[in-house]
Order: C-alpha cells, then structure tokens, then sequence
C-alpha cells in the first residue's frame, strides 16, 4: 500500500522544551518478593511467587527479560529428565508450561539419548517469558545495575540500582538471588566463592541458519572432525555440540571456550575474543562440512554465556561426592541426572554420565547464605563445590531451584529461611521431587500440542 492511500498527516510537531537535571532522590518501590535476575531460575521463582498472590518484583541488569537462556541462546534445557530410554521428568512448574506452550508453534523438541533434552527456538522462549511474566502480574525492572544493598539484623532492607534513567531503592520483604554471579550476596557483604584452580571457561554461542539438515554430521563426528582439524582454523576448543531443532534449518552450536572472569574490562575484551572463535567455528564448519552449512549464515551471535563465576557460601555445600553417590538430603527440593559437566579447560571439558537409575539432589541448605534470614539464592550462583555445580546450574534444576525459593520466602514470611517448615516445603514441592511423567509421554505431548495447532 502506498502512501498516498493512506490518512497522513503534513505538519510536524517543532515544539520543544528546556529541561534540567535537579538534585533528586533516587525512585522508591516496594515488593514482597525482589527477584535479581531474570534468566530461568529467577524467572521460575518470579512466577511461582507471583502464584502465591505476593507483589514481585523482577530485576535485571539487562534491558531485556531472561537471562542467558534467551541472550547467550544455549539452545537446550538439560538436567530436565532422568537418563536412558526410559527417561522420565523431573522438574515441573514453568517448565510445563514452556513446554505445552512452545509446542503449539513447534519451537520445542524432545531428544532422546544417554541423557534426554528438550532442543528449543530461543526467540520463542523469550516472548513465553514476556507474555508469562507480564500475565502473572509482575513488576519488571530492567536495565538495572545491583549497586548496593543495605543489610540491617541478618535482613536484606533494601537495593539500590542504577539504571540509564536514574537511580532506584526497592525495599521488600525477601529477595532471590538469581543473579548467576551471586551479584546481592556479593554485594552485601556476605562470603562467597570462585573456582580456586583456575577459570571455569563459558561459551560464544550462535545461531547458524540455511543448514541442510539431511547433512548435519552427527554428535560423534562432529567434536571429532574438530580434534582432528581444529588447529589448523585456529580454534581453541578441540570439541563441540550443535542442537537442531528438526525441519526448521537452523542450529544453535556450541563451539568456543573463552574465559569470563570479573574483572569488567578483562571481560569485555574476552567477549570480542569469543566473537573471533565464533566466526572461525563457523569457518571451520563452512569448509569441513559443506554439505550441511555450505549456505548456512549467522542469524545470531548469542551474548557472552557465562557458566561458573562466583557464587554463594551457604548453610550447606553441595559436593562432587553427594553429586555421584545420589546422596538424598532431609532439605532437598530440586533433582536431576545431569552429569559432571565442568569447562575447566580450552580445549575440552569434564564430561561424566551417569546410568539410567541415578539421581541426585540439590539440599535447600546451599541455597541459603548463612548471615541472612530473607535471602535465598537459586540457579547457578548456589553453594555447591567446583565439579558440583556443573551438573546442577543448567536449566532444569535452575527452574526447580527458583520454585524452591519462592516456596521457602512465603512460609518464612516475616521470619527466617532457616527456621521454616521443611516438611511443609517439601510437601509443595513434591512433583520437582517425586513426580514421574515419562519422555515418550512428553514427546507424544508435544507432536499432539503441535497438530492439534497446526
Ligand atoms: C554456553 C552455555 C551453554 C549452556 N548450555 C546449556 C544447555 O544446553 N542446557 C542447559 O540446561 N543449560 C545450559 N547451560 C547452563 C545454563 O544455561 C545456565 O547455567 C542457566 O541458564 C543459568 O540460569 P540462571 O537463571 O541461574 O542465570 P542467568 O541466566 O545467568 O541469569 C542471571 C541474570 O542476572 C542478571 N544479573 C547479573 N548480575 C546482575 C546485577 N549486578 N544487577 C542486575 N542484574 C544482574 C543477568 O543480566 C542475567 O540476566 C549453558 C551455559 C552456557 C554458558
């Protein structure tokens, strides 16, 4: 339709105005609940708060809502599903909803192997995001830098932020540190922890489009094209994944290790550094495999993905051992049979299954820091040791955690964290503990989802 067909109007506004910074205070909001980031963890207990009919408040430092399972484009929720053929799943709550949701446009897909995954479209995760967040009511607050926090009796009062528009104070009654970098514990004052033998490497994710899927080399001859080949594309990391979401010729693939430390300028410059690894992985992939990504191009480059920075020392610390032995805490709220998957080196990682019947669990104590009553912590920033964490932060048990700490700030009310009904707890969290649905059952969910939008 041209112009001219259209009701246009000729004359333009020329008014302006004088304006004046004043000395002001900074803007003042209240909540019940105060969630620091909004990637998946603080997304699940942003919602399963906000169902308990308490007044949210979600805050990220980003302009955009959820976190690096939109931003960084990881492209899979892991831990999700207990391992084998006859895998089952584990955690539930949003991750349900996501699920029945996304497959009405057939952004979701179940995959079935030693561990069992759901592959999906980040764009559409991140609109089931902003429409779920803004149905349950919750207050968004984005583009908000954790700056201070006041802490008064082993109780959290009050946050300070600063956004690109002025500075904010939000009060409330407790808060979530879902931050991934353990940014509230941090900042006030409370103990924390970092890897001590050296960086836990994150990932320059992208997104390649135009792939011919009937080509796509398989998941063993991919990382083993690149041992072979690697060097001579200058690439770091001698091993990688791609996801495919089937008959939708895009990929997201996993191929870069760069370093995230926190040390801000450092960290921008290895976010250029992981941009350059990117383009030789998708170099690599050009000529090595033509068939497959001959055409294919780079529909997005993800932001940095960070997997292990700092996190919190809590009541509790869960080990590699507790991890492997499936050791069954009073206080456990989340499960999962996600391996031993640490990205201690360049080159390669740590990758340790586990067999069809394993299960291990994440005890409520490393989710609470010991000096605060109003503080819970949930995703990847909880008090687990180096090789611990790596099998608990992804996105599954990131989901339970979040409903875990939601659950845990409404029974401790105006009380604390530490001395709340865990029976009671647990009770409301049973299905993330007990519930069986099977994969095939959710696989069949799915496929029936997507007909009967079709
Ligand atoms: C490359 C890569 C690939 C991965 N692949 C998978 C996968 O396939 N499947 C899977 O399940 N898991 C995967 N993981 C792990 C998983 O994605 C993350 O551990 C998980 O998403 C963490 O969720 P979270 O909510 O704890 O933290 P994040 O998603 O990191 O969210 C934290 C949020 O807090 C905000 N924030 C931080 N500091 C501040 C501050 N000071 N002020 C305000 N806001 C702040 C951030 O902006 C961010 O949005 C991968 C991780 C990486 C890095």
């Amino acid at each position: 339709m041209g112009a001219d067909s259209l009701s246009v109007r000729t004359k333009a506004s020329t008014a302006t105005r004088i304006v004046r910074r004043e000395p002001s205070r900074p803007l003042q909001r209240s909540a019940d609940i105060c969630v620091v980031g909004s990637g998946i963890a603080g997304v699940s207990a942003a919602i399963e708060a906000a169902r308990l009919g308490k007044k949210v408040l979600l805050i990220d430092g980003l302009p955009v809502l959820g976190g690096q399972a939109v931003n960084s484009i990881v492209g899979t929720i892991c831990g999700m599903f207990s391992n084998g053929r006859d895998g089952y799943q584990l955690t539930y709550g949003i991750a349900e909803d996501i699920i029945r949701d996304l497959s009405r446009t057939g952004a979701v897909h179940y995959r079935q192997g030693v561990t069992n995954i759901i592959i999906y479209d980040e764009v559409a995760l991140g609109r089931w995001i902003e429409n779920a967040i803004r149905d349950a009511g919750i207050d968004v607050l984005l583009g908000a830098v954790l700056r201070e926090v006041e802490v008064r009796d082993r109780r959290v009062r009050a946050l300070g932020l600063a956004t690109r528009y002025g500075d904010v104070r939000v009060e409330a009654n407790g808060f979530v540190d879902a931050s991934g970098d353990a940014a509230l514990v941090w900042q006030a004052g409370f103990p924390c922890q970092e890897a001590a033998d050296g960086p836990v490497f994150g990932t320059q994710m992208v997104v390649l489009e135009g792939i011919d899927e009937a080509h796509v080399p398989s998941r063993e001859e991919l990382p083993a094209r690149m041992r072979e080949r690697a060097a001579s594309y200058g690439l770091v990391r001698r091993e990688g994944l791609s996801f495919i979401i089937p008959g939708r010729g895009i990929a997201a693939m996993n191929m870069t290790h760069m370093e995230t430390p926190l040390d801000p300028f450092e960290m921008s410059n290895k976010t250029l550094e992981g941009r350059d690894q990117a383009d030789r992985a998708v170099q690599f992939l050009r000529s090595e495999f033509p068939k497959a990504f001959g055409k294919a191009r780079v529909r997005a480059y993800g932001f940095p993905g960070i997997r292990q920075t700092r996190w919190i020392r809590g009541r509790q610390q869960l080990t590699a051992e507790d991890v492997i032995t499936g050791r069954e805490f009073d206080d456990a709220i989340a499960r999962t049979a996600w391996p031993i998957e640490l990205h201690d080196s360049g080159t390669d990682h740590v990758w340790r299954p586990f067999g069809e019947d394993h299960m291990h669990y994440v005890p409520f104590g490393s989710l609470t820091p010991r000096d605060a009553d109003n503080v819970v912590a949930a995703g990847r920033c909880i008090d687990a040791d180096n090789a611990a964490l790596s099998s608990v932060r992804v996105m599954g048990p990131c989901i339970a955690m979040g409903a875990a700490a939601a659950h845990a700030l409404d029974l401790a009310g105006t009380g604390s964290v530490h001395q709340i009904d865990m029976a009671a707890l647990r009770q409301r969290l049973r299905d993330n503990l007990e519930r069986k649905v099977s994969g095939h059952d959710v696989a069949r969910g799915i496929r029936r989802f997507a007909e009967a939008s079709a």
